[in-house]
């Protein structure tokens, strides 16, 4: 038996082993909190008929990869609202949130540099610096001092505006004196931040378009649609266009789902995008509320993610069940995705989750907790 073989036999006799949910366009959930869709805009009928106009002007794919055919107009102008928008010189497309925090990793950093990241950092940063030159160390999570305090200027630090598994935000004043004093370099994943909060949809931007050097985002989440981008000087998209090989080597995103992102960008940073943020903001504070009020095990988030923790893998695993059971879909994280002893239910709430619905859902809670 191979290496392989033999891991996947020992998965398949733990708790851990892995199934896929198949989505059916029919399937109906009370309320689906696994989704990362926080504005409701995956179906948002502007942004679809975006996409379908796009289909008939340019077809349904790219051709090929940005250096050779893939590159059309449609994406530069996606490029050129994307930095207006985030306030910054430039930005690159990416067909993943993985593959541009893994391309920026492994192109912009070398081995005379040092990397200091958080350490609940995605598992793209994680490769990325793995595979990339700089000698990486991790500090615990939002508390880059005092490990940071060594860091000379041209070292970087990485960290996640929000924390996709905790649902925290990054300490962005702390990281503002830290490069201020140290002169280092900051690159920011803001993939759970950008469109679901702040000025415009802005994310963590709102108050870091300085802090970040670099800052990378996905539109696989609050923007509804998919791809990722790369916001930053001049410089450093510049090089990424030349040496990163997660882009050169790889197929554009199909102009259509540029088009598409274009359709949901303009959306967010208009007053419909503020009102979604309102509707979002009104339903996480309900539910943070309602895990207070039972004293459940949870981490403090402000954001659209929300804990709730068990001491068992087991007993996170029958919980979530039981709800799935009565309709709503959440998801349960075990390890090695968050660390031993912190299973938990994560929540994604969205925008347009009916409030009574939410309420409902707490009651089944309280029901499904009193029989267990
Ligand atoms: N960064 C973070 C913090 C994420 O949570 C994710 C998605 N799970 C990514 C990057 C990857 O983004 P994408 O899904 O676009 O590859």
């Amino acid at each position: 038996m191979s290496g392989y073989q033999q891991q996947l036999e020992e998965r398949k006799g733990s708790s851990l082993f892995r199934k896929r949910k198949i989505r059916s366009c029919d399937t109906q959930w009370q309320l689906d909190f696994s989704t990362n869709d926080y504005l409701g805009l995956s179906q948002h009928s502007g942004i679809k008929r975006a996409f379908k106009q796009a289909v008939d002007i340019w077809g349904v794919g790219s051709t090929g990869s940005p250096l050779l055919s893939g590159y059309s107009g449609i994406h530069q102008e996606l490029e050129e609202l994307l930095a207006d928008w985030l306030g910054k010189p430039r930005a690159l497309l990416f067909n993943s949130g993985f593959a541009a925090n893994h391309g920026v990793l492994t192109t912009l950093l070398d081995k005379q540099q040092r990397l200091f990241a958080d350490k609940l950092v995605h598992a793209s940063i994680i490769d990325g610096m793995q595979h990339g030159e700089a000698r990486f160390k991790r500090y615990p999570h939002n508390q880059p001092l005092p490990i940071v305090s060594k860091a000379i200027a041209g070292d970087w630090l990485v960290t996640e505006g929000v924390f996709s598994m905790d649902g925290d935000a990054c300490d962005l004043n702390q990281l503002a004196c830290l490069k201020q004093e140290h002169m280092i370099k900051i690159m920011l994943d803001d993939a759970h931040g950008i469109g679901a909060y702040g000025t415009e949809g802005k994310g963590s931007l709102t108050h870091a378009s300085s802090v970040a050097d670099v800052v990378t985002g996905t539109f696989g989440k609050a923007l509804g649609v998919g791809g990722a981008f790369v916001c930053a000087g001049d410089d450093e998209v510049e090089s990424l266009i030349q040496f990163c090989r997660d882009y050169i080597y790889s197929t554009a995103m199909p102009p259509a789902q540029a088009a598409a992102i274009k359709a949901s960008v303009e959306i967010v940073r208009s007053s419909e995008g503020d009102e979604r943020r309102g509707r979002l903001n009104e339903r996480i504070q309900y539910f943070r509320d309602e895990l207070k009020q039972r004293d459940l095990k949870t981490i403090d988030s402000g954001s659209a993610i929300q804990t709730w923790l068990f001491d068992s893998d087991e007993d996170a695993l029958n919980m979530a069940t039981q709800l799935q059971t009565h309709g709503y879909l959440c998801s349960v994280i075990r390890p090695p995705t968050v660390p031993w002893g912190s299973s938990r239910i994560r929540f994604s709430l969205t925008s347009e989750m009916p409030l009574s619905e939410l309420s409902t859902f707490w009651d089944t809670v309280d029901r499904v907790r009193s029989r267990l």
